[in-house]
């Protein structure tokens, strides 16, 4: 006896029929026509889309912060997002508080530990250079390894102040020691330091976060063409996220580099509580709506917020509508509608094409939205 029956589905990435049986928090059985299924509860998905659960690589969701705050379970479960990774909100003072309070969410809520001590308590965490201490870092990671899934680094100005690329090579040596897979997210904005020399120090363990904004301090050159040293990056191997966020992306600069070839590995929106109610950002759903019409296919998309992500913080079950993975289900419908999209320097696009979130399991547990 199944605990649940999701049937009359359409798999988001091929467009075939879909039906999935679960136990408890886990996947057990996944095929086009499941035959004979006894079920506690069956629902009927009349051929909705269906794909694991998404998962938001950069969010800020420790909600006793001023700056940058919000409840994992708004951006999370309630838009769509099963999972939520936190992006360095906390550092090894705050994160076990961080763990705590967000045991009885519904939403799978992971975190990345920031390199500077306090978390985002102000803009400038990286700015007095005492705050990034190696040894109750490792330590967070040590205690946490069920949680704490990478460490972050914003290496923009207001950030490092005259800090420069010191955090990353900091963050650069624990990774080393941690046996050099344990990922690194590095936020990048405002010069100094210099986009190459914060690119230059990443390899193919590590995410680079807000790659298409529209700054002068951004993957372009002065002709509008991709810089060589963010080809080299890419092509190392460097992760590039979207990570959307308030000022971090940019129409013409994600067009320019779609043209070329130069990708998103994932897509994530850096969503808080100001920019998910005022927008641009919105929801995770708004974000994957402008990848669409920036080119990507469908199935592109949600590979984007389901194995990707996954993949990049070695969450090992989740990701993929598998038998053994975690039952994190997002269903979703494509509507036919007009909506304008606008980036985070007031661009604005028009779509007809839009993506509504209509239900999610989280480990299991069915939650219409
Ligand atoms: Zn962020």
């Amino acid at each position: 006896m199944l605990d649940l029956y999701l049937k009359n589905g359409i798999n988001a990435i091929n467009e075939e029929p879909i039906e999935i049986g679960i136990l408890g928090k886990k996947i057990i059985a996944v095929s086009n026509k499941l035959e004979g299924i006894q079920a506690k509860n069956t629902i009927d998905l009349e051929k909705s889309l269906v794909s694991a659960g998404w998962i938001d690589d950069h969010t800020h969701c420790y909600e006793k912060l001023t700056l940058y705050y919000d409840d994992p379970d708004e951006d999370g479960y309630k838009s769509g997002v099963t999972t939520v990774i936190d992006a360095g909100s906390t550092g090894s003072d705050n994160i076990e508080d961080f763990y705590n309070i967000t045991r009885n969410k519904v939403t799978n809520v992971f975190a990345m530990i920031n390199i500077g001590k306090t978390g985002i308590l102000a803009q400038n965490e990286l700015g007095d250079f005492s705050k990034v201490q190696s040894v109750p870092l490792k330590k967070a990671i040590c205690n946490l390894k069920d949680f704490i899934v990478g460490i972050k680094v914003r290496e923009s100005h207001s950030v490092v102040i005259n800090n420069g690329v010191k955090p990353l090579i900091v963050a650069k040596k624990i990774q080393k020691e941690l046996g050099g897979q344990f990922p690194i997210m590095t936020h990048v904005g405002a010069n100094p330091p210099e986009l190459k020399s914060v690119m230059d120090l990443l390899d193919e363990n590590d995410i680079i976060t807000h790659v298409y904004n529209g700054k002068p301090n951004g993957i372009l050159d002065k002709e509008h063409n991709i810089s060589t040293f963010a080809w080299e990056a890419y092509r190392r191997g460097v992760k590039f996220d979207v990570g959307h966020g308030t000022d971090s992306f940019n129409f013409n600069t994600f067009d320019l580099a779609y043209k070329c070839g130069l990708i998103p590995y994932s897509i994530s929106t850096d969503i808080y509580n100001r920019n998910r109610i005022n927008g641009p950002v919105f929801n995770m759903s708004t974000t994957m709506d402008k990848m669409l019409l920036c080119g990507l296919s469908l199935g592109e998309v949600v590979k984007k917020v389901t194995e990707a992500p996954a993949n990049s913080f070695n969450l090992v079950t989740k990701g993929k509508l598998k038998p053994g993975y975690d039952a994190d289900i997002t269903i979703f419908d494509l509507e036919n509608k007009e909506k304008e999209l606008i980036d985070s320097n007031n661009n604005t696009k028009k779509t007809s094409t839009v993506i509504k979130p209509k239900s999610v399991v989280v480990m299991g547990k069915y939650y219409k939205i």
